[in-house]
């Protein structure tokens, strides 16, 4: 509890500053869950209207590559868009090659997924004396054993890369796949009843992590907002950002985000891949009731699983 009450005294100082403030991330570029469908025209019209969201809120933000999607629509045009990303002035992370399951996979194939997922960036990266700094994990599985996790961890420092955190979700993954499902069969009521229910989940989940911050820290902690390239977030961008600003958050860079002394608290290993705040509970000794989390609406979850 010592390291509770310290941690929470040396936040105390900078709560006044820091009011609230966001990181934005974008997953899985260049284009999320469309498995073979994906084709470069799409993907390209997904990246152009989520970054025109973005500068139209004058919004930064990290986005994060699987360098087989790249492969999948084509290297020249893969690289094309995430050469707009930089150009727009927002920054490129790793996400390894093909997304695989840390939990699923030795330590020297999760070593090739992450320099098999430089071949784009690095090269873009390079072209503005940059380099990839941040790697996210597929499906936030950072390793399920002490030993993995800190071996893990020990490579990606050596190779010159921050862990990227992530403290809000909003399940856009499981909308988007419903969506995907509504447009393909021309269901425009559902597509719409789909964009609603998703902006109502995402602000609960907003209000919710926000409140978890203030039980471990005492205090609201800059967010790491983690969303996809996805056609659901291609529609609704501007709402998803306005819900953040009506509510007084700032949009600021991974690095500013990851800068604050919580991002410092330990991570405890698990074969799950929680928000930080819940690793950041669990590491301080903080009890913390996830069953409060806004429930996911179930009828998003069955939409086109069963055959109609
Ligand atoms: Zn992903």
């Amino acid at each position: 509890m010592f390291r509770a009450a310290l941690l929470i005294a040396l936040c105390a100082g900078l709560s006044l500053a820091q009011s609230h403030s966001v990181a934005l991330t974008f997953d899985d570029l260049p284009l999320a869950g469309e498995g073979d469908g994906a084709t470069a025209a799409e993907a390209a019209r997904v990246n152009h209207a989520i970054l025109a969201a973005l500068a139209r809120h004058h919004a930064t933000a990290t986005a994060f590559v699987n360098e087989k999607g790249i492969e999948k629509i084509g290297i020249a045009p893969g690289r094309a868009i995430l050469r707009e990303w930089l150009d727009q002035g927002h920054d490129l992370g790793n996400h390894t090659y093909s997304h695989p399951d840390l939990n699923a996979i030795t330590l020297d194939q999760f070593r090739d997924e992450v320099v098999r997922g430089e071949a784009s960036l690095t090269p873009l990266l390079a072209e503005r004396g940059r380099r990839p700094r941040y790697l996210r994990f597929p499906f936030n599985h950072s390793g399920e054993t002490k030993e993995k996790r800190d071996a893990v961890a020990a490579f990606l420092a050596g190779r010159g890369y921050t862990v990227a955190t992530c403290t809000i979700d909003n399940m856009d993954w499981e909308f988007a796949r419903a969506y995907y499902v509504a447009l393909a069969r021309a269901d425009r009521d559902t597509a719409a009843k789909l964009e609603a229910a998703y902006l109502r989940y995402t602000a609960d989940e907003i209000d919710y992590y926000s409140a978890l911050h203030q039980r471990v820290f005492g205090h609201e902690i800059p967010h790491v907002m983690l969303q996809h390239a996805n056609r659901l977030n291609a529609a609704v961008m501007d709402q998803v950002l306005d819900l953040f600003e009506k509510r007084g958050y700032r949009f600021v860079s991974l690095d500013a985000a990851q800068a604050d002394a919580a991002c410092r608290t330990p991570d405890a290993p698990s074969s799950f891949g929680p928000m930080w705040g819940y690793r950041w509970a669990k590491a301080l000794g903080i009890k913390v009731d996830g069953r409060l989390e806004p429930a996911f609406p179930t009828w998003v979850g069955d939409y086109g699983k069963n055959p109609k």
